[in-house]
């Protein structure tokens, strides 16, 4: 190959490789950094914003349609299932089961101009 050796090649595919891991630690540590400052800026724990900002996981979408036997919990209805924040997100209420509950999109849609 003219130009680029193969041993340079390798050392060059070998950094890379090497690096890019590297770097990707660095940059979640420094998100996390950058998180733990707003969460002090604001005076509460990491723990208390980071379930909030998070999205809820499969596993605990799953515990919400089984919970509550894959039917809306205010008209019973199996159609257009939303998993629904009891207390919403804007108003401080989190990802915890009990805080989840299964709404048609009706239902969701009313109780959204209703609060
Ligand atoms: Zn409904």
């Amino acid at each position: 190959m003219p130009g680029i050796s193969l041993i340079g090649l390798v050392i060059l595919l070998f950094t890379v490789f090497l690096f890019i891991p590297i770097w990707i630690r660095f940059e979640k540590k420094r998100r996390r950094r950058k998180l733990k400052n707003y969460a002090e800026q604001k005076g509460v724990s990491l723990d208390s914003l980071e379930p909030n900002r998070s999205k809820i996981s499969h596993r605990k979408k799953r515990q919400v349609f089984s919970r509550d036997a894959h039917r809306c919990v205010r008209c019973g209805s199996d159609q257009h299932l939303t998993i629904d924040h009891k207390i919403p997100r804007s108003a401080g209420g989190g990802n915890e089961l009990e805080n989840l509950q299964l709404l048609c999109l009706i239902c969701n849609q009313q109780k959204g101009s209703s609060y």
